[in-house]
């Protein structure tokens, strides 16, 4: 039942677990066919694939894209992309850039409010790469700013309050083409969490089809019986793909690998494309 998970975080972005760790942990879940898809980055695809393959799981090499439709943040879910391509590095190196940038930004902020180092903090926690949200949030709890992740974010990282920074991510044009020149599938990540109206949520949706996305993600982790349907609804209207995905990012923490609800049985699944049957 847990067999398939398609979105997952190491290491590599904001995700608790080493890549190998990770995929050791999906094989303990019973999760056969696994998609790990940080933020951003593909750094942590080579180990997982090595890991993968002790395991005897199928890795699909992912990558969870930040973008933005008309000033709208949203997360575009790339699967079965080659890492190594250019177009797609290009957008990397530029995503890089842009939290290199808003961290400072950040880090200033939350200067002004006591927190001095909160840069190097971050940087610490980022273990090698460009922090996260998440990783200013640990940073701060380690400082004693507040008990734990969740309720740092409440206090310093989102809009309005001290530790914020805005980011011009990309447009969402540019993250799908990058994904199909790498040769990969681009999915809406986990598309109830945005709390779109309908009339904006078909507005989205056309510009991500015309852009060539193909799937959407419309069982996560977070997904209710409601939200599985609506977004039922519009993979069918729309000729779409289904995919299902955890967005895993610790133990304890949200939800477990693979523990995502099901499918409805009539939806076509987005998983034959990437040449994986499942029995
Ligand atoms: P970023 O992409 O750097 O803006 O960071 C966003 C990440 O922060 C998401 O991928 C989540 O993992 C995490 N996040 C966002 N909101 C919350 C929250 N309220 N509590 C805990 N983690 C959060
Ligand atoms: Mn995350
Ligand atoms: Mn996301
Ligand atoms: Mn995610």
């Amino acid at each position: 039942m847990a067999a398939i998970d398609l979105h997952s975080h190491s290491t590599a972005s904001d995700g608790a677990l080493a890549p190998a760790e990770l995929v050791s942990r999906a094989h303990a879940q019973a999760v056969r066919v696994l998609a790990l898809t940080d933020h951003d980055t593909t750094a942590g695809l080579a180990e997982a694939a090595q890991a993968a393959a002790r395991h005897g799981i199928a890795l699909v090499p992912g990558i969870e894209l930040s973008a933005q439709w008309k000033g709208r943040e949203l997360h575009v879910v790339g699967l079965g992309i080659d890492p190594e391509a250019q177009p797609l590095q290009a957008l990397i190196a530029e995503l890089a850039a842009l939290r290199a940038d808003r961290a400072e930004r950040m880090a200033a902020s939350l200067a002004r409010v006591g927190y001095d180092d909160a840069l190097e903090g971050a940087y610490a926690q980022a273990d090698g790469g460009v922090p996260t949200r998440t990783h200013f949030a640990r940073y701060l709890v380690e400082r004693g700013a507040a008990e734990h992740v969740g309720a740092v974010f409440k206090r310093f990282l989102v809009r309005g309050r001290p530790g914020y920074a805005n980011t011009e991510w990309p447009d969402l044009e540019r993250a799908v083409a990058a994904l199909r020149a790498a040769g990969g599938l681009a999915v809406l990540a986990h598309p109830h969490a945005y709390k779109w109206t309908g009339a904006w949520a078909r507005r989205i949706i056309e510009a991500f089809v015309a852009a060539g996305g193909e799937g959407i993600e419309v069982a996560c982790g977070t997904s209710t019986p409601q939200s599985i349907q609506q977004w039922s609804g519009y993979v069918r209207r729309y000729g779409l793909l289904a995919s299902v995905g955890s967005d895993f990012h610790a133990p304890g923490q949200f939800v477990e690998l693979g523990r995502m609800p099901a499918l409805p049985q009539e939806l076509p699944p987005i998983w034959p494309r990437l040449g994986i049957e499942l029995a």
